[in-house]
């Protein structure tokens, strides 16, 4: 028996499961099998195995149950409206129950002076606890259907309510479903990971799931499931990297060489940091063996990723390769250009730039030289992936903060050699943990996770308008000492005309507060030339104007170790990331550095939680899991989540231990066998197996 039959086949018969209910089943809780129905996770449960003395009720103990009789019964109107409300006693004392709706259907199913059992939520209004809807039932048809014991709570939906699919309804055709089909139900994990941890067959746990014994019980059935679901994930994930490990073959960087050895011992400016060299270690293993990289360098601002990225390359030159390293914006591409020169200026290697400002000529000696292979690091813009781009033999490409990209424009890079190049994404959005393993499970992951000695933390301070002229008060004592200041307006897209507005207003105002001669003040957004934007920009990192007024251009990468203020305008309408990143600006060089989130007085909920987080904590990664509890994976990333993240039963946030967990697991089971050919992993084979030919993940039950 398959138990992927859909509902509607004449094998299946369920009590009072006939068309519109199907149908209902399907749109609203995706239920179309006899193996969906058996995955239906409850949203919760509710013990209806202990009954409460009314005397013993506090306001606290929130759903309760009573047994008793109804004394008095009525209707009351007043000006709010109607409800019904009854007296409910036992042998210690009586409590109100209160109906706003359904009043008449509840006048005539409780006229009797039968007893009855009552379960609901406890209020308590006045110093009297009542009961609003709760649910009622008479002692006899209570012992008759047993709703006694731990029972679930499924989901429901407005429409399943009408059809009258309720969590009753639900639990007794499981229970049909159990009783017929059952049997054919699966094992999924092998023994040896159930006796590990001792958990049930999958059958008992499926049964626990629906009808649990107890919440020990319950709890270990649904731990296993979950385990399940985030192994099986997590094996296709190692999987698919074994794959690319062994069949895309990349070139091999055998040599660390002149460039690299003289750059290290000669021209470093600084020591490393013990993360760069952990992670420069794991990127040159990679390099040299015969594979291509394909990793991801996650390292939260100002971690020091482009010396990374500058030794990476000099990796790639000794050994006779191109080198290009592709950044967001046309700023960025220059700063990193202009760094990048002048750190490898003694080593007579030919750099040079491509955005869509290069001039026609300079483009066409870049080609040349590109083509001969005379060129050794190009860095540029999406200019650096048009087709006229032809590297000699490009061996490595690094992608600068990786978010702005998509992956299409990646892979467009990735044409242009005859192997695909070794690619270092680096990012300093900084994902959790959890959910790289996930997204990314067939990439590499390398983290710097220390910033370089010296650092002082960022203080960061929440201001409203109110104490405004109390910032620029500050602002100016901090210019006074030297210090530069970035001013940073929201701009996004769909009210730009809107956004643009605010800025020359705020532009405008700091003129009147900031008077020339004594402040001078740059601007720069994104309508003005680049040749504009550029001089701009250059007024500012040479210290000839004090005040940097800004979009979210400056947003990525900006290296001003001067520039010890930022103040973020409208902080409210920036998301948690983007204003890490916009502070990441300061705290660059030896000062003590501040970061003032300007906002209105009145600020949603959500807004004041980012705003506190990013006062409390500078860590990028805690700010990352925060925003990806407010917001979830699926906005984090920017994408849709991927078919393979339809999770089911698990939660990547909320189950992150049993992800790692599963992670492991399934990794150490790899590294014992890899091709899983051993009997005792016979189970988890045959699985995954099923698992690819369906593509629907809890079809291999059947
Ligand atoms: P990000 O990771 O944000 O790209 P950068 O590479 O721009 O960070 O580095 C930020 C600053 O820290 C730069 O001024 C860089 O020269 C400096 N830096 C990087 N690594 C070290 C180090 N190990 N010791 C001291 N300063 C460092
Ligand atoms: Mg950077």
């Amino acid at each position: 028996m398959n138990l992927k039959i859909n509902l509607d086949s004449p094998h299946i018969k369920l009590k009072g499961l006939g068309g519109y209910r199907i149908e209902v089943l399907k749109s609203d809780l995706n239920i179309h099998s006899i193996a969906d129905l058996f995955h239906l996770i409850p949203n919760r449960y509710v013990d209806r195995r202990k009954f409460y003395k009314i005397n013993t009720l506090a306001a606290s103990s929130t759903e309760v149950q009573i047994i008793g009789e109804i004394m008095d019964i009525k209707k009351i109107r007043n000006t709010s409206g109607e409800r019904l409300k009854a007296i409910f006693r036992d042998e210690t004392g009586s409590i109100e129950l209160v109906w706003f709706k359904g009043i008449s259907y509840m006048q005539k199913k409780i006229k009797s002076t039968e007893t009855f059992v009552v379960y609901g939520k406890l209020n308590e209004f006045g110093g009297s606890l009542s009961i609003v809807h709760p649910e009622i039932e008479s002692l006899h048809s209570f012992k008759l259907k047993g709703s006694k014991g731990i029972l679930p709570v499924y989901p429901s939906t407005e429409k399943c309510q009408k059809a009258g699919i309720s969590s009753v309804f639900l639990r007794q055709i499981i229970k049909e479903a159990f009783d017929a089909f059952g049997n054919h139900i699966h094992e999924a994990l092998p023994l040896h990971l159930r006796e590990e941890f001792g958990w049930p067959e999958k059958r008992t746990g499926l049964q626990e799931l629906h009808f649990p014994s107890t919440f020990e019980n319950l709890q270990k059935a649904q731990f296993s499931l979950k385990f399940e679901e985030l192994f099986y994930l997590q094996l296709q994930l190692l999987e698919k990297k074994q794959l690319r490990l062994k069949n895309i073959k990349g070139f091999e960087f055998s040599k660390i060489d002149t460039y690299f050895n003289t750059f290290y011992k000669q021209h470093l400016p600084f020591e490393l940091t013990e993360a760069q060299k952990r992670v420069l270690k794991e990127i040159r293993k990679d390099l040299g063996a015969g594979v291509q990289m394909n990793r991801l360098l996650q390292g939260d601002v100002g971690s020091g990723k482009t010396m990374v990225a500058v030794l990476s390359s000099l990796i790639a030159i000794d050994n006779g390769y191109q080198c290009c390293i592709m950044a967001p914006t046309e700023i960025l591409a220059k700063q990193h250009y202009n760094s990048i020169s002048e750190l490898l200026q003694p080593l007579e290697i030919n750099i040079k730039i491509l955005t869509g400002s290069t001039k026609k000529k300079n483009r066409e000696t870049l080609h040349d030289e590109l083509a001969n292979g005379n060129l050794h690091i190009l860095i540029g813009t999406h200019a650096l992936i048009e087709d006229k781009v032809i590297f000699k033999n490009l061996g490595l490409a690094i992608i600068d903060e990786q978010h702005r990209f998509g992956v299409a424009q990646r892979s467009k890079l990735w044409k242009k050699s005859k192997l695909p190049p070794h690619v270092l994404v680096m990012t300093a959005t900084p994902i959790p943990r959890t959910l790289a393993m996930s997204y990314y499970g067939d990439l590499d992951l390398s983290v710097i996770d220390e910033l370089p000695p010296g650092r002082k933390p960022i203080t960061t301070a929440h201001r409203t308008d109110a104490s405004r002229l109390k910032v620029l008060k500050f602002v100016k004592d901090e210019i006074a000492k030297g210090r530069q200041v970035y001013f940073v307006y929201p701009l996004i897209k769909e009210s730009e005309k809107l956004d643009y507005k605010d800025l020359m207003d705020g532009y405008h105002a700091l003129s009147r507060d900031f008077p020339m001669p004594d402040y001078q003040i740059s601007i720069v957004h994104g309508q003005m030339k680049s040749e504009e934007k550029e001089f701009e920009m250059k007024r500012f990192v040479k210290n000839n104007t004090q005040i940097m007024v800004a979009t979210t251009v400056i947003e990525v990468g900006v290296n001003i170790p001067n520039a010890s203020i930022m103040v973020i305008e409208s902080a409210e309408r920036f998301g948690l990331s983007q204003l890490h990143q916009l502070r990441g600006r300061v705290g660059r060089g030896a000062y003590q550095s501040h970061c003032i989130l300007m906002t209105s007085d009145k600020i949603s909920d959500d807004s004041k939680q980012r705003i506190e987080s990013m006062v409390q904590t500078n860590d990028g990664f805690k700010l990352a899991e925060i925003d990806l509890n407010l917001r979830g994976p699926g906005d984090l990333m920017g994408t849709q989540q991927s078919g393979v993240l339809n999770l089911k039963v698990s939660d990547l946030i909320k189950d992150s231990q049993i992800l790692h967990l599963a992670r492991k697991k399934a990794q150490d089971i790899l590294r014992e066998d890899e091709l899983l050919l051993l009997e005792k992993n016979k189970i988890i084979k045959n699985t995954l197996v099923q698992i690819m030919n369906d593509k629907a993940f809890w079809s291999y039950i059947s």
